[in-house]
């Protein structure tokens, strides 16, 4: 029978022909180093659990104090029905963390992202954005009007080319990029790029996900690693990575977040993070500005488990950070390989297109400070006997 669906059957089957169905594994257990996914208990190799603060008790326990308090949900939006005490010392410890005037609370990284693009260029402004930039980024730019101009990969002195070339009409110009880019765990440029923004008087922004909790003093970020403090304008990060919980956050000057409270549409149309959540994030911010062993430890995990994936010789790509691309190539040879770590204990997901290039399909490996060496070794050994019979080594 026809159905006004069969345009979906075609397109999922189609997913499924070329190994990009997308499938979904159900988590039973908290985050950890071991968690159990669809009634096995695996080596968790895939979350942005950074540090190991996602159950960590003293963040459950600031959550629960606050439920107690605050109860559980924000009520509406912050600019109509108020904002909780929380909320504001949640802002407050994120700007001391990153050594900024102020920071400006989200739901989550992409509602930041996209929220603080469209409100600061539109018509008559261009947007420079690196070819790698996560997908918030690009639908950021997206509900703008301004213009959009993709630089190579990492590459400022092509951005400079196409400023000289594009820039000059614009009213406005932001350049953008990933702190480090989310599928290859690679740094951008950032003191370059910096550079090229101040010589061609552009705003410049950096989605900080994946550094913060793992870059710089502390885990204070990329823009601390390259100590560029107060020469990026804008600076994006997310709770849900090393932080453990949820939600998104601007920092920067005092007047940007002044304009997002009026203007930022993810801000005024749609409601807060949850007051257990925020309370849980104020203690990971603490957490993290008074001790950096864990951060610590996320490194010495990272360096351990890189030496011995390169000795067995896979190829990591030019990951610089805990995000290690197990580079694979082919998408149904990635989901294959996916599959037998699973059955041998291992979950780490295959990613292929439209996340990355159609070529480009890998396995992502996320370290953690939650891994003991222990851990560590068991996965190395189930890497290399997959490896082996799937012919990639
Ligand atoms: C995860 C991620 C985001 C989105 O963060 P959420 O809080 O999960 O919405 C944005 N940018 C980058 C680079 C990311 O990796």
């Amino acid at each position: 029978m026809q159905s006004r669906f069969d345009f979906v059957l075609d397109e999922l089957q189609q997913l499924k022909d070329s190994g990009l169905y997308n499938l979904i594994r159900t988590i039973e257990s908290a985050q950890g180093a071991w968690i159990v996914v669809d009634g096995s208990r695996v080596l968790n190799l895939c979350s942005n659990n950074y540090l190991g603060l996602a159950n960590e008790p003293r963040l459950k326990e600031a959550a629960i104090q606050a439920i107690e308090q605050f109860g559980v949900g924000p009520g509406a939006v912050r600019s109509i029905a108020g904002t909780t005490s929380l909320h504001l010392k949640l802002e407050k410890a994120l700007a001391d963390f990153k050594g900024v005037e102020d920071a400006l609370s989200f739901q989550s990284g992409l509602c930041a992202n996209i929220g603080t693009i469209a409100t600061l260029v539109g018509e008559g402004d261009a947007i420079f954005s690196d070819e790698l930039n996560h997908a918030s980024i690009i639908d950021g730019a997206r509900l703008t009007r301004a213009k959009r101009f993709i630089y190579p990969h990492r590459d400022a002195k092509g951005l400079r080319e196409i400023l000289d070339k594009e820039g000059k009409s614009a009213r406005r110009k932001l350049i953008i990029t990933d702190g480090v880019f989310s599928m290859d765990g690679d740094l951008a440029p950032l003191p370059e790029l910096v550079e090229v923004a101040e010589e061609y008087e552009a705003l410049i922004m950096v989605d900080d996900a994946h550094g913060e909790g793992v870059l710089g003093d502390h885990g204070r970020g990329i823009v601390d690693h390259f100590g560029l403090q107060n020469r990026v304008d804008i600076e994006m990060g997310t709770m849900s990575k090393a932080f453990g919980v949820v939600g998104g956050y601007i920092a920067g000057k005092k007047i940007l977040m002044e304009y997002l409270r009026q203007r930022a549409r993810t801000h005024l149309f749609s409601s807060a993070v949850t007051p257990p959540d925020v309370a849980a994030c104020i203690v990971a911010v603490n957490l993290l500005a008074s001790s950096d062993e864990l951060v610590q430890q996320l490194w010495e995990n990272t360096g351990y488990f890189k030496k011995g994936m390169k000795s067995l010789g896979f190829d990591l790509a030019h990951s610089e950070t805990p995000i290690t691309p197990v580079m694979l190539g082919d998408a149904k040879l990635a989901r294959s390989f996916s599959q037998r770590l699973f059955e041998e204990g291992i979950f780490a997901q295959a990613i292929g297109y439209p996340t990355v290039a159609m070529d480009k399909a890998r396995i992502r490996v996320m370290i953690s400070a939650a891994h003991s060496h222990k851990d560590l070794d068991f996965a190395l050994g189930v890497f290399g006997r997959v490896g082996e019979e799937l012919g990639v080594l």
